[in-house]
């Protein structure tokens, strides 16, 4: 049996106003879902109650975690929005609406635009936050797939796997990346999977000793240099991150360097490099294998240094250090920058968030902090799909012509007319995203003087131009030519 007591309890010290908020949202959902069962006979409540779960272990907020309650009660019109919002509020209707809306949005197998797809999911989210809630529902689906019919099952670990963990990734949440690829794993390469998990077994158990060994010797050294270790453990590498790696290394898992690594975790920065150079008197590292992620942090904000050592005996070990708080950041990602500071809640920003997109430079204290999770940041795209479902990533403004160009230079070439949402439409009509777009082409059609008021995107224009002038200056040498008389030169 479920119990909302559990929930309450991970989120932590909360407000007597968030606790009746937790309350309240678990029995609406517990008495909407009352008559619905899941693929597994078992009640559709402990679904959502799951999602909610996950999130609160997460460190979400309150409302976030009541959401996760209330994802799956507008859908399907189980409930109106306008009873939603009298009973929980317009933020909450937001967050329930946005999960709705990406649940919608389905993965067509298309490879070559996985990536504008992935980007097609932030920018429809909005709020990271639903993108959060969307992510939790997904693990708990992934978790339970067995009892799913053989092919929506793989059509969703695949989903998972190549749309969603790549986004909990982009978010800099390893830890659910990491379960989200690994109960997807055995439902797309079952037979990978079994190997894997042997190859890893093996590994394991032969690696504990030595390991065990490395530990004593390195707490004992710091120990003595004065450098206060917060914990030495290992971490063994992810199934299906293994798996990646092998099939890099023709599955010779004595090329992985990290199946079992070495976690330092420290009190400070400065402690980092302290410990790395014990670790490197004591051992001798492998050369190039120095990796500072302190110094240069990944784009999704990891922060670590990596060293691998030949341990004397024969193995090769990979050392991991890091802060408390790296550690922190590198499971949670996103969901560790919210700090929490004179009862405000303050939140970091994520480096590539900085650095590809724009965002807000400043996160205001207003204790209203989730508003400035907005995913504004891809406003100036839009993304639209082909009828097969491929994705095409546009700038705002962008029309047929630009789609058509994206997709090849002889389809932008030969455009005569569009249909958008299975609608005939003028060329001239801005593309809005989730449209689908169908273009019809005609040998006899080519780019005139007029498409460079319609297209946007430097492809197409430039495309148009090399048309137009040459078309000219064949026009202008036509002229030349019938102007010419006879004996003149
Ligand atoms: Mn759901």
């Amino acid at each position: 049996m479920v119990n909302v007591k559990e929930i309450i309890d991970l989120l932590g010290p909360i407000s007597k106003e968030e606790t009746g908020l937790i309350e309240k949202a678990y029995a609406f959902a517990e008495r909407v879902h009352v008559d619905q069962k899941r693929n597994s006979g078992e009640p559709y409540f402990n679904h959502v109650f799951e999602a909610a779960k996950i999130l609160a272990s997460l460190g979400m907020d309150a409302k976030t975690v009541a959401a996760g309650f209330l994802h799956d009660t507008i859908e399907d019109n189980l409930i109106k929005d306008e009873e939603l919002q009298k009973e929980f509020g317009k933020e909450i209707l937001f967050l329930v609406k946005g999960v709705t809306k990406l649940e919608k949005l389905e993965y067509h197998g298309a490879k070559r635009h996985i990536e504008s797809l992935r980007k097609f999911f932030i920018a429809t989210a909005e709020d990271v936050r639903v993108l959060i809630i969307r992510l939790a529902d997904r693990l708990h689906n992934v978790k339970t797939l067995e009892h799913v019919r053989e092919d929506k099952r793989r059509r969703v670990a695949l989903e998972t796997l190549e749309i969603f963990a790549p986004l909990a990734d982009r978010l800099g949440m390893n830890k659910l990346r990491g379960e989200l690829e690994d109960y997807s794993f055995p439902h797309i390469y079952p037979k990978e999977y079994e190997e894997t998990r042997e190859l890893l077994r093996q590994k394991t158990k032969a690696s504990e000793k030595y390991l065990e060994k490395i530990k004593r010797t390195l707490q004992k050294k710091m120990a003595e240099a004065g450098v206060k270790t917060a914990k030495i453990d290992y971490r063994i590498k992810r199934l299906y991150s293994l798996y990646k790696k092998l099939v890099r290394k023709e599955m010779n898992i004595d090329k992985v360097y990290d199946v079992v690594a070495l976690r330092v975790i420290v009190k400070s920065v400065e402690d980092c490099y302290k410990a790395l150079g014990i670790i490197h008197s004591l051992w001798r590292p492998l050369p190039g294998r120095i990796k500072d992620y302190i110094a240069l942090p990944k784009l999704n904000g990891y922060q670590s240094i990596h060293t691998t050592i030949f341990t004397g005996n024969g193995e090769i070990v990979e050392i991991q250090i890091r802060t408390e708080q790296m550690q922190k950041e590198a499971e949670y990602g996103i969901t560790s920058h919210i700090s929490y500071k004179d009862g405000k809640k303050i939140m970091k920003q994520l480096p590539w968030i900085n650095q590809t997109l724009e965002w807000q430079k400043h996160v205001s204290e207003s204790g209203e902090f989730m508003e400035n999770l907005k995913m504004d940041f891809f406003n100036d795209r839009v993304f639209v799909f082909t009828p097969l479902g491929d994705v095409i990533d546009l700038p705002e403004g962008s029309g047929p012509i630009d789609f058509a160009y994206a997709i090849h230079t002889d389809i932008g070439g030969h455009v005569s007319g569009a249909k958008v949402n299975n609608k005939m439409v003028p060329l001239d009509v801005k593309l809005k995203n989730g449209d689908i777009v169908e273009i019809i082409t005609k040998e006899g059609s080519h780019p005139t003087e007029k498409w460079l008021n319609y297209a946007k995107t430097p492809l197409a224009k430039k495309n148009i131009r090399s048309i137009v002038q040459s078309k000219s200056s064949k026009l202008k040498s036509f002229l030349q030519n019938i102007g010419r008389r006879p004996g003149q030169n």
